[in-house]
């Protein structure tokens, strides 16, 4: 029967609860147990897939399809699992499934209430999807305190009676803040945090403790007296230099063995972290450096882009290359082209990622137009593929190529789609029809040509990759495009979608209308990113 880990948060959000969740179980898996991690939010939305990601960063998606946290893109980096639409849920989620339930008269005439409905459903979502597996962590969304986050303790303290002696493990994340006029690391935050979440029925095995200053013997004592775990279960947790630094410093301070042991299983070897110091070896000793230029709509927050972000650094990583991302605002290029010029020149390669809105779009289709000039590395992902072949048209002599995204126009590059095949049949929307999970979602195969330069990129002319979008470049259009250039060098296996564009008389131009950026892992970089910054490296060579 798998075990069960839960992580909560106190004193303050944003501590890093979910790369704690994706080290840990980074180290389990090192120690060689088979492990999946969970993430519950709070919030009312059903899924983050209408959420803006100003709000809420990112969204992940998974390869069945869901539209998911983009903590589950930590977990899937750090441990190769493939995250399944069952490793998330909301309360909306929950909350909706009960409604439609409610609606139906599933209840028999009961009186619907948060415990035991709701908190029964969270159970239920806890412990589906769990066969074979040793351990299985749930990171709880959110802060100790929060009214949302109530149910899910309350689900979790029943869930530990269920589950009986020895079957879980409480992990509590907290803050031990310095104040630097008394000089002194503080613990009564933590005390508090602690006390709350006993007080709902949930007593701590693991503290982890994050300070921005080491966490001395005494003040380590101290919380393990009054919060009630043995010392060395108090986990002092230093901010690192590297997200993937991250597992190797939390097994120094103890992470994996004090979790083994409150489960009463004896550590035994150290696991071998050599996967995670041939990483960082690479981080630290690079034999060069690129700067990329990701010319975008949300540069405002890093979290925007998170997998993407991490997806070029992986890329450096298989180059054992320094990778300087420059998060640059599409709308500063769409004025006068010296201008777009002097922003771009110092880039060695270009990057147009995924979108969504017209906003910036010009700027977009001027920076694919420099890097296609100018023959400088361009990647475009998604939206910044659908641009690629706009401005593929455009440069052709159709000068009013758009896509329908934007508004009508007499000439759809882009257009939206209706219907399409998916391995669960046929699938169609309609125009105007509801935002939430209604895109061309999760993975699709597609159909490499044999000579293209993907196909040398993948070694592979087979490939599955996720996706997440509406509208699809016309194929009505393919042979214009083609004339001018560019060669549709991926296809849906059908022939119908195109995937990926690519133009063999440039050094490096691809578009892809997929998201490879969502399957990079630090140990494993993605072929595309991989080869992307090997042609930024020769780009820095010429300039
Ligand atoms: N807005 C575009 C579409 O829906 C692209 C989406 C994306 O880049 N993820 O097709």
């Amino acid at each position: 029967m798998a075990r069960y880990i839960f992580i909560t948060g106190g004193v303050v959000s944003s501590l890093g609860k979910g790369l704690m969740a994706a080290s840990l179980a980074a180290l389990l898996q090192a120690r060689g147990y088979s492990v999946r991690i969970r993430k519950f939010d709070p919030y009312l939305n059903v899924d983050p897939g209408t959420m803006s990601p100003y709000q809420h960063g990112e969204v992940y998606v998974t390869d069945d399809g869901a539209e998911t946290d983009l903590d589950l893109g930590h977990y899937e980096r750090f441990t190769g699992v493939a995250s399944r639409q069952s490793d998330n849920v909301t309360s909306g989620r929950i909350y909706q499934q009960i409604i439609t339930r409610e609606r139906k008269g599933d209840y028999l005439g009961a009186t619907v209430q948060v415990i035991p409905h709701v908190t029964d459903a969270i159970k239920a979502f806890a412990q589906d999807d769990v066969d074979g597996l040793d351990f299985v962590l749930c990171e709880i969304g959110g802060t100790v305190g929060d009214i949302e986050s109530l149910p899910f303790i309350e689900a979790i303290r029943q869930l530990r009676n269920d589950l009986g002696r020895g079957q879980s493990v409480s992990i509590h994340l907290t803050l031990v803040p310095y104040i630097a006029a008394a000089g002194e690391l503080k613990t009564k935050p933590t005390q508090h945090s602690v006390r709350e979440l006993a007080a709902l029925g949930v007593s701590p095995d693991v503290l982890v403790c994050r300070s921005e200053q080491p966490l001395p013997d005494g003040e380590r004592a101290k919380i393990a007296l009054f919060c009630n775990v043995p010392k060395e279960a108090v986990i002092p947790a230093l901010d690192a230099k590297s997200i993937y630094a991250v597992p190797e410093q939390y097994h120094a301070e103890g992470l994996d063995r004090e979790v083994l042991k409150a489960f009463g299983i004896e550590p035994g070897e150290a696991p071998r972290l050599d996967r995670w110091s041939d990483i960082m070896d690479r981080l630290e000793n690079p034999e060069g450096e690129v700067t990329i230029g990701v010319v975008g709509k949300y540069v405002g927050l890093p979290d925007a882009y998170k997998s993407l972000h991490e997806a070029l650094i992986h890329g450096g990583i298989a180059n054992r290359v320094k990778v300087n991302i420059r998060w640059l605002d599409a709308e500063l290029f769409e004025g006068d082209e010296d201008e777009i010029a002097a922003r771009l020149e110092p880039m060695h390669a270009i990057l147009v990622p995924g979108g969504f809105g017209e906003r910036g779009s010009e700027g977009k289709i001027a920076s694919v137009r420099f890097a296609r000039e100018r023959n400088v590395p361009f990647f475009g992902i998604c939206l910044g593929m659908q641009m690629a072949c706009i401005e593929a048209a455009r440069e052709g002599g159709l000068t009013s190529a758009s896509t329908t995204e934007f508004g009508e126009t007499d000439v759809p590059i882009v257009g939206l789609i209706t219907e399409w095949m998916s391995k669960d049949g046929l699938q169609q929307r309609e125009e105007g029809g509801d935002l939430g999970g209604t895109m061309r979602l999760g993975a699709y195969p597609a159909k490499l040509t044999g000579n293209s330069v993907v196909s040398s990129i993948y070694q592979a002319t087979d490939i599955s990759e996720r996706h997440r979008h509406r509208y699809e470049v016309n194929t009505g259009y393919k042979d214009v495009l083609e004339k001018g250039g560019l060669v549709f060098s991926g296809m849906s296996p059908d022939g119908t979608l195109p995937e990926i564009v690519e133009r063999p008389d440039h050094p490096w131009f691809v578009g892809v209308q997929f998201h490879p950026e969502l399957k990079s892992k630090p140990f494993d970089p993605h072929p595309l990113f991989a080869s992307f910054i090997e042609a930024a490296v020769k780009q820095s060579r010429l300039v």
